[in-house]
């Protein structure tokens, strides 16, 4: 009887038989707007909209009930079950519509919402300058890749990088000149992990990689590969020739003869090589070898 007034009135329709058959829609099809018989057989309205608030799906499901019932109880009933809104039969088309009119106005505003909420979500993980995952965001991902790892005993990377004098460029060439080669930074990183590895801006000048799957040696050719690009950035705007960008960078891995390592330790161990590259003369990449094989201290790369 309603079909082809609301779908005149532009809105897509599905239709069910009965309260079962809505419910196995509903799982499969998301549905905005729910328009509802009080009696119907299998599953009355108000034990569906039970059902419905109970799911928990994402978005909102804007529930009208339609009942013949006047009693004020039962209204309190349908409503209090989780019905937006409801109806006593007979109604008028019109009357409908309006009330859909309301339902949608809810729903916008609850697209809305939801959007900005999302967007200020992607902004907080963000870092302005590069666009690379923040601090907060490499955290919690490598957090949760390296319990995956470890469940999984599969191995995994982790390389800290911070530019060497940094400072000094700027102070010969300007904050404006710095910022942009902090930008050709994350740009290079970027273009030299794969798909399935992440890396973000850890604080100023430091970046960190994060390297699922790769063993130590693995993740040693990345650094080290990482480091040349640095090493080949040429700036792109006027007066930056001189500038020479050179970074150090700590290897660990998650793995270490038979000891696993947490988050924390791992980090940790990227930082101390990062130090000792440091303090060896920069430009370099810096990674301890597995204690199995001796606690050997391993270098590649040079000034
Ligand atoms: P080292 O080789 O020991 O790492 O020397 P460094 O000069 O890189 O280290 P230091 O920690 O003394 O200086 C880091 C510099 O990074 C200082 C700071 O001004 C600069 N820096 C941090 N964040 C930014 C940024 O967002 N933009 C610019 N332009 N510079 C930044
Ligand atoms: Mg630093
Ligand atoms: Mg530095």
């Amino acid at each position: 009887m309603l079909r082809g007034g609301l779908a005149r009135a532009g809105y897509q329709l599905v239709t069910a038989a009965d309260g079962l058959i809505a419910w196995d829609m509903l799982q499969r099809e998301q549905v905005r707007m729910v328009i509802l018989d009080w009696m119907m057989p299998g599953l009355d309205g108000p034990a569906l909209v039970r059902r419905i608030r109970a799911a928990g799906w994402p978005g909102y499901t804007y529930i009208i009930l339609v009942t013949a019932r006047t009693d004020a109880t039962d209204i309190v009933d349908g409503l209090n079950a989780g019905a937006d809104d409801y109806l006593t039969k007979p109604f008028r088309e019109e009357e409908l519509l309006a009330r859909m009119g309301v339902g949608r106005r809810i729903l916008d505003l609850e697209t809305r919402l939801s959007d900005s909420l999302a967007r200020e979500a992607a902004i907080a993980n963000l870092d302005s300058l590069t666009g690379l995952p923040n601090r907060r965001a490499l955290y919690d991902r490598a957090r949760t890749e390296l319990s995956r790892a470890t469940r999984e005993k599969r191995s995994m990377g982790l390389i800290l990088m911070d530019l060497d004098h940094f400072k000094e460029i700027n102070d010969r060439f300007g904050h404006g000149v710095g910022d942009e080669a902090l930008r050709c930074v994350a740009s290079v990183l970027q273009k030299n992990v794969r798909d399935y590895d992440f890396v973000g801006r850890w604080g100023g000048e430091e970046f960190l990689a994060v390297l699922p799957g790769a063993s130590l040696s693995q993740a040693c050719l990345v650094a080290e590969r990482i480091r040349t690009s640095v090493e080949n950035i040429r700036l792109g705007s006027r007066g930056t020739e001189g500038v020479a960008l050179r970074a150090s960078l700590g290897v660990a891995c998650n793995v270490q003869g038979s000891v696993t390592r947490d988050l924390d330790e791992l980090i940790e161990a990227a930082d101390d090589e990062l130090y000792r590259a440091k303090a060896e003369g920069r430009n370099r990449v810096c990674f301890q070898a597995p204690g199995e094989w001796g606690g050997r201290l391993g270098r590649t790369g040079h000034a």
